[in-house]
This record gives structure tokens, C-alpha cells and sequence, in this order.
């Protein structure tokens, strides 16, 4: 950070609204907490949005990585990749980012879109937790997510019963998001890490018979189902374009977010001609994400937005602006409307 700025941010200067040339893209996935909720204060969060990232979805991460004294001794560990001790449920998250937004003035609050995400998805309770931050925060949240079914790692780490797409709560969770307007980032692998050869990917026809249960639920499928471990098989533009055709599925968008997924789009050419056309068919059913997690360095932070240069380069200049910030503002306007008409239904 300058010293200028470092200055002004510790005078308590607003930052700038909104840039006069407009920004270059809305952030639909960003993390101010991690794996062991630490938080990127949102003044300097603001400072690297600059006048480069007009809007920013924000969703704690909901799993907090147990330091287990008796896995890891003094090694502290920060990460899910690096300790072999369970992940559990940390719902006090959504408190911290309630909290933090409220903190902030009103032109610098309205620059972001807070996500309920801190409940067990497996848990029937699960959406009593959801009404119960709504109820204590009314006027703060736009949606919940990002939330994990599957997830390589993160699945098999997180302490109780297995996350799964055929658990009724699920159901129970995106129901609720329709009746409240929620908008819902869902984070499910579409495959095991080691896919079974010649097959459609593991989870992709379950998720879908979940999604299609779910008409009145808007919901954005967290990198479009690709993962660390977990890629895009030659096929799978195919199978997205399924999708996007079936108007039972309407209601689902694609959150092209995540740098490791970034390069396994961008990278290999042919793979990139194949994400080009698919966007530019249907440019309305995207929108991009950093999946920064407690950005600390507007230079990678930015970095992780630009990293999709490649394909937005590739897009129509209309497509382009859609899928940088216009499908942004369309799904997050409507929800932050659909919610506040809700809430005021509940008191
Ligand atoms: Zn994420």
C-alpha cells in the first residue's frame, strides 16, 4: 500500500464510490475470511478494489481448520492443504461479516453484496440458522454461498456426515433461498479427483436433478464444477451447453472464478475456443469472481480478475461487459430486492 494511501485510510478518508470511467469488472466471489477466519479489514479490501472493481459479492469462508495439537504440535497450521485434522462449522462467520459492513458508511456498504454461508449443509436445521442471521441482520444480506456439497479435500475433512446431493436438507436450504429471494453460489466438484473413464462426471446428472427441483432459487454453480484436482474433461463444454439449452434450468448461472481454474480454461487453446463460443452463445449466464481468499495485495488480487483475460478477450465487447458486470448488477440487484421484500414480510 502508499504511503498516501496508508495516510488517508488511517485518517479515516472515504474511498472513493464509484470511478468516473466505471469500473472494469464486479467481483462475484470474494472470501474476507479464511481458513482459520482471519479477515481482510474492508477499508483496505476497498483500497485494492480501487476504482478498477466497482462491486464485490462477500462470503466468509464457513470451515475452520482445527489446529490439532496432536496432528501438527507448534505448526500452526492456515490452510485445509496443510494439516490432516478436520474442518468443522464456523456459523459465527456470518456475525463477522455482518458486522464489518455495518461498520462501514453507507455509499462504501452499498459496494458490497454479504452471503450467509457459516451452516452445516447437511444439518435440516441448517435453514433456521439462515432466517436467524437474516432476522438479527435485516438489511445486509443478498444471498448464502458459497457453500461445498462436493468438494476434492474439503469433503471428506469436514467433521459429521458427509456433505451430498442427495440430502434432503440440501433441498430444504435452496427452497428456502427461492422463498427469500436469496441468490445461492454452490460450490459442487462435477467429478471425483480420478473420473471414471468414458463416463459422464460423477456428480454432474445429480446436481442437475437438485438444480431442476429448484426453479424459483437463482443459483450460481461455483466454477462452473471445476476444481483444483478436478478438470474439465474434453467433453464438458458439451455437457454445459446441455444445460444452458434445457429451459427447466433457466434459473442456473456459472461463476467463472478461481485462478487454478482460470488457467485450465485459458490455457490450453483449444480448450479456450470451446469456453469462448459457449459464453459468447449465452452471454447472460455468467459472471466472474476472483475466489480471492483475504486478498492482501491489489497486484494479485486484480491479478486473480485479469487471470480471465484470455477468454474475455475472445468475447463479443456486449458479452464482455455482461459477464465483467452487467449479469453482476442484474442477479445481485434483483436478490438484495427480493430480500428486503422478504424481510419486511417478516416483521
Ligand atoms: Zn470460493
Amino acid at each position: 500500500m502508499g504511503l498516501f494511501l496508508a495516510v488517508l485510510l488511517a485518517r479515516g478518508a472515504p474511498v472513493s464510490a464509484q470511478p468516473p470511467g466505471g469500473p472494469a469488472f464486479h467481483d462475484a466471489h470474494y472470501h474476507p475470511t479464511d481458513y482459520i477466519q482471519q479477515e481482510t479489514a474492508l477499508p483496505a479490501f476497498l483500497a485494492m478494489m480501487g476504482d478498477r472493481v466497482g462491486r464485490a459479492a462477500l462470503m466468509g469462508i464457513p470451515l475452520q481448520q482445527k489446529w490439532d495439537w496432536f496432528e501438527s504440535g507448534d505448526r500452526a497450521p492456515d490452510y485445509y492443504l496443510r494439516s490432516d485434522a478436520a474442518l468443522y462449522y464456523y456459523p459465527f462467520v456470518d456475525a463477522m461479516v455482518a458486522e464489518a459492513v455495518r461498520a462501514l458508511p453507507p455509499d462504501q456498504r452499498d459496494r458490497f453484496d454479504p452471503m450467509i454461508t457459516g451452516f452445516n449443509p447437511t444439518d435440516m436445521y441448517a435453514t433456521d440458522h439462515i432466517r436467524r442471521v437474516l432476522r438479527l441482520y435485516p438489511g445486509v444480506f443478498s444471498g448464502i454461498g458459497e457453500f461445498s456439497i462436493h468438494k476434492e479435500v474439503v469433503s471428506p475433512k469436514t467433521v459429521g456426515h458427509t456433505a451430498s446431493l442427495r440430502n434432503p436438507a440440501l433441498d430444504r436450504i435452496l427452497e428456502f433461498a427461492g422463498e427469500a429471494g436469496l441468490l445461492t453460489l454452490l460450490h459442487n466438484d462435477v467429478d471425483v479427483i480420478l473420473p471414471h473413464e468414458g463416463t459422464r462426471p460423477t456428480h454432474f446428472d445429480p446436481f442437475i436433478e437438485v438444480i431442476r427441483r429448484h426453479p424459483g432459487t437463482t443459483i450460481l454453480w461455483a466454477h462452473a464444477g471445476i476444481g483444483r484436482f478436478v478438470e474439465p474433461t474434453p467433453g464438458y463444454v458439451g455437457l454445459l451447453e446441455e444445460t444452458l439449452r434445457d429451459e427447466g434450468l433457466n434459473h442456473l448461472y456459472f461463476d467463472l472464478s478461481w485462478d487454478v481454474v482460470a488457467e485450465q480454461i485459458a490455457g490450453p487453446p483449444e480448450t479456450l475456443d470451446a469456453w469462448v463460443a459457449l459464453v459468447n452463445a449465452w452471454p447472460e449466464r455468467f459472471v466472474l469472481g476472483s475466489d480471492s481468499v483475504v486478498a492482501t495485495d491489489a497486484g494479485a488480487y486484480l491479478g486473480a480478475l485479469e487471470a480471465w483475460r484470455p477468454l474475455l478477450d475472445g468475447l463479443d465487447p456486449d458479452a464482455s461487459e455482461k459477464v465483467r458486470l452487467g449479469n453482476y448488477e442484474r442477479l445481485f440487484d434483483s436478490a438484495r430486492e427480493r430480500v428486503r421484500v422478504w424481510e419486511a414480510s417478516q416483521r
